[in-house]
């Protein structure tokens, strides 16, 4: 990665500052997952060029969020529901050491597959957890604790409101990166956002770096407790949306 020019660039676009170390290690990744990615499920995109734009550069633009508060000297706690191989939460906290973050998904071989990046990269205030969002968010220990929720590619905005938002604090951010065409799906949740507690919702246009891959970002701002009851069991959140009409 030290002499991949797309990745440097990428990075300088992004004003996110790096050393070798958080290059090594996101080679070590790469080669990783690469390799488990033989016997196992993680990703489709294999070549390292797609993987720096598509997976590690995509990722990063948490950088168009958080820039500006991390030179306040903010150290924030985020968690990454639905991380699969480990995006965003893995390049976040490569390359910003200072977060703390739990990496959240249901299904129990990518966690354990995260645990061995995260004890072979050497990578200190993060967490591998094993647990369905919908579950985990009515838990004291992680009810309204952090200051941001993120997640890509999980489920469509109305039902990832629910996921996510119960894990925001009061004056957070629920962050979705979602595709450009995203539109129909951000108004189908307008509704659900701010039944959560976010009543203000941003919407980021841009394009990946060093590419020409358009993505929105949902920047969802939480201004209000989330109502106890939320989120429902029995699969409703994903079932019924709320603010969906059938
Ligand atoms: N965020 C990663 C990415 O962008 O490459 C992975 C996306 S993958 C398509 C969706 C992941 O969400 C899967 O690993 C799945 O196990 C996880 N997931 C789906 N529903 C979940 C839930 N309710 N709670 C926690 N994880 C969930």
């Amino acid at each position: 990665m030290k002499t991949d020019t797309r990745l440097l660039a990428g990075l300088t676009e992004l004003g996110i500052p790096y050393n070798d170390r958080m290059l090594e290690q996101l080679e070590t990744y790469y080669e990783m997952m690469i390799e488990k990615n033989k016997v196992m499920n993680l990703t489709a995109v294999t070549e390292k060029d797609e993987v720096i734009t598509k997976h590690f550069l995509d990722s990063l633009c948490f950088a168009k969020v958080y820039m500006a508060k991390r030179k306040e000297g903010f150290s924030p706690k985020i968690i990454d529901i639905g991380t699969g191989a480990g995006f965003p939460g893995i390049p976040l906290k490569i390359f910003f050491p200072e977060i703390q973050i739990v990496l959240l998904d249901s299904l129990q071989k990518r966690i354990i597959f995260l645990q061995d990046v995260v004890s072979m990269l050497g990578l200190d205030g993060i967490s591998c957890v094993h647990g369905r969002a919908e579950e985990l968010s009515g838990k004291a220990e992680y009810r309204e604790k952090f200051d941001y929720a993120v997640s890509r590619a999980v489920a469509r905005l109305a039902s990832l409101s629910e996921l996510c938002v119960p894990f925001v604090r009061e004056g957070g951010q629920f962050l979705a990166y979602k595709s450009e065409g995203a539109t129909e799906e951000i108004d189908e949740a307008r509704e659900a956002l701010s039944t959560l507690g976010c009543k203000k919702v941003e919407i980021l246009s841009y394009t990946i770096p060093q590419s020409d891959l358009p993505r929105k970002m949902v920047v969802a701002s939480k201004t209000a407790p989330t109502p106890a009851k939320y989120p429902r069991g029995g699969g409703k959140p994903m079932k019924q949306p709320i603010g969906v009409k059938k």
